[in-house]
């Protein structure tokens, strides 16, 4: 679960700007983005922008919090735009987990009791 951070992987390369996305919160160390396979409407990635952390056990503590907190302004704010019945904040570590972007990112998934796309 620990290991060397690839500069390559694609949320690198949004950060610096080298590949797109479509952005729904940046500040200095944060940033939010549409997932380009939404499991839902509204389905965002959050990301911390400094650091090298791979997953949750190598992030430190202040940009974990920004994060966290970030996470918690994306919650409420999709739970006030799109009135959904739950949202799911997952997390994954590891490929044994299902991470498959090895960028620490928390996932923000609006559900719906009629679920699906579009719901
Ligand atoms: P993981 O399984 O690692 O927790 O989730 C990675 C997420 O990143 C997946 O939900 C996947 O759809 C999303 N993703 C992969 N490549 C891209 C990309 O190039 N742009 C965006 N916006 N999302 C991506």
């Amino acid at each position: 679960l620990y290991g060397a951070y690839d500069d390559q992987n694609i949320f690198a390369k949004i950060i610096r700007g080298e590949a797109s996305c479509y952005k729904v919160y940046e500040d200095d160390d944060v940033l939010a983005f549409l997932d380009l396979f939404p499991q839902s409407f509204g389905h965002t990635l959050v990301i911390p922008k400094r650091g090298k952390a791979r997953n949750l056990l190598e992030v430190d503590a202040q940009n974990l919090t920004k994060l966290t907190l970030v996470a918690q302004k994306l919650a409420r704010a999709l739970a006030d735009e799109l009135q959904p019945d739950g949202i799911q904040v997952a997390q994954f570590n590891g490929a044994a987990a299902g991470q498959t972007v090895f960028h620490l990112h928390f996932h923000i998934i609006p559900r719906f009791d009629d679920a699906g796309l579009g719901a």
